[in-house]
């Protein structure tokens, strides 16, 4: 019994070790083996050994020797992105983004397809598996080569269970897509809320490497926010943490889909920012949209971004109080996390103009407690291209490199004849 637990505490400790390596290539790209050494604090033959097993996992591979100032070679080791790869499902409520990553989180290829307004889960269960079976065919992968498939999905998400509990733009009630997609498919999959994917996307590969505990906030079709607390996402009990976008910032302000009155949703989600609109339009007030399309209800938020690059000042108007209400919200989590960073995202971050995102950055600080800012940076993504869809595939990497997954059963490597 004394073997037993002592032979599984080591292994436990060369895999812990093993992913700690894997981690500081992925953060610091090609090391040698006394760099490594220093960063770990362990030896020069302990390194040694964990390097021998990582290469042959086929997880690292030795890319030769480096220059130096001095005139040494030290040979660099790096990850071996051509191994293992994941695919990643990014739902929201007008399409799906379809991408296969290595584990640097390369995109090999990727397909994005429109939903259909309202679509069910059944027929979108079916239109996931029809894409990846034509790139898995399309790129000659093998189900083998994959570490599963991760899906970042809007709304309240049960990760644990992998249930869509509550997508408020699909009006769905608690669907199984972790048991459906891998019946379709016949791949593991891990399922999370789509901010919590885009907080992963950015720990592993955006503008959170360093930071142990950030923020995302995403304003988009919708408003959300993915929170890190201590490298670990926080989900909440019932899975509902991050609803920014259902605090209230206006008490006076107008309904909202959840039932509530001046929610920062109703005020500034690209949703609200064209009903707005639309609705100025209707009152005759004068703006450039006018002429763009006949009836203000045909006007398309591609539409009204155009126009604010044009400096209509109706749009202007509208974009620039909704950035002030995000900058409200924002500080208010500042105030309740205090967190090392806030990287901002989603559509209207990514097409805001100068003005819009200075009124939110005004905003919020005017409104943020001073002592909760001082260390603070807000900053905008750099992963703007499909990061939903990067952020689901990084369950699989987060949880390789932090997580429970077995480094050797990963690899197909047989635990009980294989010598750690
Ligand atoms: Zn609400």
């Amino acid at each position: 019994m004394y073997n037993t637990t002592q032979r599984i505490s080591k292994d436990m400790m060369k895999q812990y070790n093993q992913k700690l390596i894997l981690r500081i290539l992925m953060k610091n790209g090609a090391t040698s083996k006394s760099t490594l050494a220093k960063q770990t604090g362990l030896t020069l033959p302990a390194i040694a050994d964990i390097v021998d097993k990582l290469e042959n996992y086929q997880l690292i591979k030795n890319i030769g020797a480096s220059k130096t100032d001095r005139g040494r070679f030290p040979t660099l080791y790096d990850i071996e992105e051509k191994t293992l790869k994941v695919i990643g499902v990014g739902i929201t409520s007008k399409h799906i983004t379809i991408g296969i990553y290595n584990l640097k989180g390369e995109k090999l290829v990727h397909q994005s397809e429109d939903l259909p307004h309202n679509t069910s889960p059944e027929p979108l269960i079916n239109k996931i598996t029809l894409v990846i079976n034509h790139l898995l065919q399309k790129k000659g992968f093998h189900r083998s080569e994959f570490l599963g498939i991760g899906v970042g999905m809007h709304g309240i998400v049960d990760y644990q269970k992998g249930v869509a509990i509550y997508p408020p733009h699909l009006d769905w009630e608690n669907v199984p897509i972790k048991e459906q997609l891998e019946r379709a498919i016949d791949l593991p999959v891990l399922v999370d809320n789509d901010c919590n994917a885009l907080t992963l996307a950015e720990s592993w590969f955006g503008d959170a490497k360093e930071e142990n505990s950030f923020i995302v906030v995403n304003v988009d079709y919708g408003i959300g926010a993915g929170i890190m607390i201590d490298r670990k996402i926080f989900h909440g009990i019932d899975f509902g943490a991050g609803q920014i976008g259902h605090t209230i910032v206006d008490g006076d302000g107008p309904l909202c889909t959840c039932g509530n009155y001046g929610c920062l949703e109703a005020l500034a989600s690209e949703a609200s920012i064209l009903e707005q609109i639309q609705k100025k339009m209707k009152k005759g007030f004068p703006t450039i949209l006018h002429d763009v399309r006949e009836v203000p209800d045909d006007i398309m938020i591609s539409d009204v971004y155009e126009a604010l690059i044009k400096g209509d000042a109706l749009v202007l108007n509208v974009v620039e109080e909704a950035a002030r209400y995000v900058g409200i919200a924002v500080s208010t989590l500042v105030n309740i996390i205090n967190p090392e960073k806030i990287i901002l995202t989603g559509s209207l971050i990514s097409n805001a103009s100068k003005e819009t995102y200075s009124s939110l950055v005004d905003s919020f600080a005017k409104h943020a407690l001073k002592t909760n800012t001082k260390k603070l940076e807000v900053v905008k993504s750099n992963l703007m291209d499909h990061t939903i869809a990067l952020g689901a595939a990084s369950q699989w990497i987060n949880e390789l490199l932090l997580g429970s997954l077995s480094l050797k059963r990963e690899m197909g490597i047989n635990t009980l004849s294989q010598n750690m």
